[in-house]
């Protein structure tokens, strides 16, 4: 089978300069088109200036710059308000930052918090801390026999006292697509909030934010060729307005008085001090990159990609493909070789000039559960082809002849 990528490796510096390197860690960040690099100096080069505070002509042209950046980043997203999108340092601060500001002021003694045996630990410790501090039952939805989300179980455990559903769009460990409108409509039914970890889908599906029925959705800019250090929370507007700052200073202010504050309209009100307009504006250079390139197209080719890669790999003796079936998966494959560790499985591909993840993959909950203590993942997105589907097999199938204990 022939794939070819969807993005030229040409526009894409770092493999451009690397021909040899088959790149399958995209799910841990993803690399850079020479459009992003651009758009960051070309900012510096061109607009720099600390925004919102000066009235001269070049803090205006960085405000602007910023602006227009989340304008555009809210777009992509399907978010119809831009004021609702927060840059944060991305999923992870997201995440904390409703976890703390809305949790502390929201879940009480006695009070469910409700999350799931999929989680990143982004998306679980701030929920698990959070619970210990206020006493809070802390519940975890499990997964079915088949490796997806129980939603019996997910309608058990939300009860009337369940204050916040928190869950991830898809899985960076397993590649699970989660049905967000079915948990959402759990959630929902006793007043819930529910919060999505949207790092794995922001990059890959056409979130549309506004129909997706989530309360809150937190992404980062980097695993959509973005910049690190970029990012965001969307969340409903009536929500970011009741809930207290999560970072206080410069910029999240109306007025400062001797023995109390008021706080900034939305977005400041969230974005305390120099925010990172390199971030912003580069991010918004990726979502232009990827809107060129169609988020189906996107989203198509690497569910071909997972498909392909998960069948070649089944088929090598001593395999295990872990996780839902391809179809069910976004563009990932999880797989153990017998007898091999993950660790060392990953430095013998490195040494084929691939590039894949082993270990926990932030998500040891999970780990446990499945009884393994690592996999190795291959991830795909834009500019891979079915050639570094073939590199991987080989090399993995070379591995497991060379070093496999025969039973
Ligand atoms: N959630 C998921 C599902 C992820 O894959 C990741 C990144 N591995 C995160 C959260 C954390 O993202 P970041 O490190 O960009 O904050």
């Amino acid at each position: 089978m022939s794939i070819k990528s969807l993005a030229p490796r040409s526009d894409f510096p770092l493999l451009a300069g690397n021909p040899k390197l088959h790149y399958l860690d995209s799910a841990a960040t993803t690399q850079k088109p020479q459009s992003v690099l651009d758009a960051i100096s070309g900012y510096y080069e061109r607009d720099n200036a600390n925004p919102h505070r000066g009235a001269y002509t070049l803090s205006a042209a960085a405000t602007e710059a910023y602006q227009t950046a989340r304008d555009s980043i809210a777009r992509f997203l399907g978010a119809s308000d831009p004021d609702t999108l927060i840059f944060t340092r991305g999923t992870t601060e997201s995440l904390n930052l409703i976890a703390t500001a809305w949790g502390h002021a929201n879940v009480k003694k006695g009070d469910r918090i409700v999350v799931t045996r999929l989680e990143h630990h982004a998306n679980f410790v701030p929920w698990q801390q959070l619970a210990l501090a206020v006493g809070a039952d802390f519940k975890i939805c499990e997964l079915s026999s088949e490796g997806e989300l129980d939603l019996t179980h997910l309608s058990e455990l939300v009860t009337k006292n369940t204050k916040v559903v928190a869950f991830g769009h898809v899985s960076n460990a397993l590649g699970n697509v989660n049905p967000v409108a079915d948990i959402v409509a759990i959630a929902h039914r006793v007043g819930a909030l529910t919060v999505c970890d949207g790092a794995q889908s922001a990059p890959h599906l056409n979130v549309g934010f506004d129909s997706l029925g989530v309360d809150a959705y937190a992404f980062s800019g980097h695993k959509m060729l973005g910049p690190m250090g970029s990012g965001g929370l969307i969340a409903k507007r009536d929500l970011l307005e009741a809930m207290p700052p999560y970072q206080m200073g410069g910029d999240m202010i109306s007025m400062v008085g001797d023995g109390a504050t008021t706080w900034n309209i939305l977005p400041h009100k969230f974005e305390a001090g120099t925010p990172n307009v390199e971030g912003a504006v580069g991010l918004a250079a990726a979502v232009a990159y990827l809107e060129k390139l169609g988020m189906d197209n996107v989203h198509a080719h690497e569910l071909a990609l997972g498909r392909y890669a998960s069948e070649c790999l089944a088929a090598v003796e001593d395999v295990t493909v872990l996780g839902p079936p391809p179809e069910r998966r976004g563009g990932l494959v999880t797989f153990t070789l017998r007898d091999v560790h993950p660790h060392d499985l990953s430095q013998l591909l490195d040494a084929e000039n691939i590039a894949v993840r082993a270990g926990h993959h932030c998500a040891q909950p999970l780990m446990r559960a499945l009884g393994v203590n690592a996999t190795t993942r291959a991830s795909f997105y834009v500019y891979n082809e079915s050639s570094d589907v073939d590199a991987l097999v080989r090399a993995v199938a070379s591995v497991r002849d060379r070093f496999a204990v025969a039973p």
